[in-house]
């Protein structure tokens, strides 16, 4: 049986691309960037005043002189006004440009403005105070943001500023995802007492949702002719299928068998983990094919740990860092297998993420996931971890 690490650089040995597409730069938020931002002008694109208050010619205030006749006002969106007197000043806003022969800003709060004169009451005013200077932020022509960074509202911001009113982003791939099972009901009904309702598909699909990507909800019966046809649509379709349940040894987990009778190649099939052992990844012409285990809490470790890496490489993400919570407690778990330990996650005053184990009653126990928030990814090669060890997290809230 493979490793988690196996099993990760097998599936991430099959990226595609789905090409890309050009969205308006404000529906982009959530989206993969294709292109570099980059500054149009200097940022600041002018010398621009930070303080509201006057602009003045620092000399005049070093020789000593503290009261100067005010020419007119300098507001935001006026061209440059010219300073005549070198010993007068300008009452100028945050926003505007700084006038032309001036070189220093005295707020308001430091003055005393009466008959068209402002007074300075601070001895504390240095050469170029409270101006930020034309390209201190940055250069025309610099680089701004990477191609392959996730857009947030900061980027959007950037877009923004710079004028571009659409951006170039990966495209999202077309993904399924399938339940299986007879015992599955729809949401909406009531299931008989042998019947459970089908759950998985919609908390697969609001996982996806959160990372920008909508699924068709497909249903599979336990009928291997019914299965076949349905996946062989699917594969024509499809860049993406997730199925949950009908992976592992059961008399009706017809999948694999499927898969390999439509012309999947099967890449791997159980990796050395718990939950979610049973999976199987294969890969058809232009499918990449996640069979996840039926189990709540296995499919949804399966959909975070191996499929969201996979989306990440297929879209040109910038690669993950992992991130680490520290035990809060000391665990023990004995098979050779990496373990998903449910944890809740506390952000603790000294800025060490503590994950606290809320260990359940296993992968069919739907109702933990609820009250834990991420998985500790436990190594496969130890038994004991202590409390106060840190391990990779997998935050799924
Ligand atoms: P399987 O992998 O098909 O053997 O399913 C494993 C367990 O997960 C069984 O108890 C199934 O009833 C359950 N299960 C499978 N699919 C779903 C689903 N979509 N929603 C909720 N439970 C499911
Ligand atoms: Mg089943």
């Amino acid at each position: 049986m493979i490793t988690v690490e196996q099993a990760t650089d097998i599936i991430l040995q099959h990226v595609f691309s789905f090409g890309e597409e050009i969205v308006p730069f404000n529906e982009a938020r959530g989206r993969v960037l294709r292109e570099t931002l980059v500054a149009d002008r200097d940022f600041p694109p002018f010398d621009r005043v930070s303080m509201d208050g006057i602009a003045i010619r620092h000399e005049a205030f070093a020789a000593g002189q503290r009261t100067f006749f005010i020419e007119g006002i300098q507001a935001a969106g006026m061209p440059p006004l010219v300073l005549m007197g070198a010993n007068n000043c300008l009452e100028t806003m945050t926003g505007a440009v700084l006038p032309q022969h001036t070189d220093t800003v005295v707020r308001y709060e430091d003055l005393e403005i009466r008959e068209g004169k402002a007074t300075i009451l601070t001895e504390d005013v240095t050469e170029g105070q409270n101006i930020h200077r034309q390209g201190t932020d940055r250069r025309q022509g610099e680089t701004i943001v990477q191609a392959g960074r996730k857009v947030a509202p900061g980027e959007i911001g950037v877009a923004a500023t710079i004028g571009k009113t659409s951006l170039q982003v990966a495209a999202l791939p077309n993904v399924a995802v399938i339940s299986s099972g007879d015992e599955l009901v729809e949401v909406g009904d009531l299931p008989l007492p042998h019947q459970i309702r089908r759950s998985n598909v919609h908390s697969l699909a609001a996982a996806l949702a959160a990372w920008g990507v909508r699924a068709d909800l497909l249903h599979l019966r336990d009928d291997r002719e019914e299965i076949e046809a349905l996946l062989s649509g699917c594969l024509e379709k499809y860049d993406a299928l997730i199925l949950s349940g009908g992976v592992s040894m059961g008399k009706f987990d017809f999948l694999p068998t499927a898969f390999e009778a439509l012309g999947v190649r099967e890449l791997f099939h159980k990796v050395a983990q718990r939950p979610g052992k049973p999976f199987w990844f294969g890969r058809g012409d232009q499918t990449a094919v996640f069979a996840l285990p039926g189990n709540p809490v296995s499919t949804f470790v399966c959909l975070h740990r191996y499929f969201r890496p996979w989306l990440r490489a297929c879209m040109g993400e910038q690669p993950f860092k992992p991130q680490y919570a520290v035990l809060e407690t000391d665990f023990f778990f004995k098979p050779a297998l990496t373990y998903f330990l449910q944890v809740k996650l506390a952000y603790r005053e000294d800025g060490v993420t503590v994950a606290r184990p809320i260990a359940g009653k296993g992968s069919g126990d739907l109702a933990n996931l609820a009250d834990a928030d991420a998985f500790l990814e436990l190594p496969a090669d130890r038994q004991d971890f202590k409390k106060g060890e840190a391990f990779p997290v997998i935050m799924y809230r």
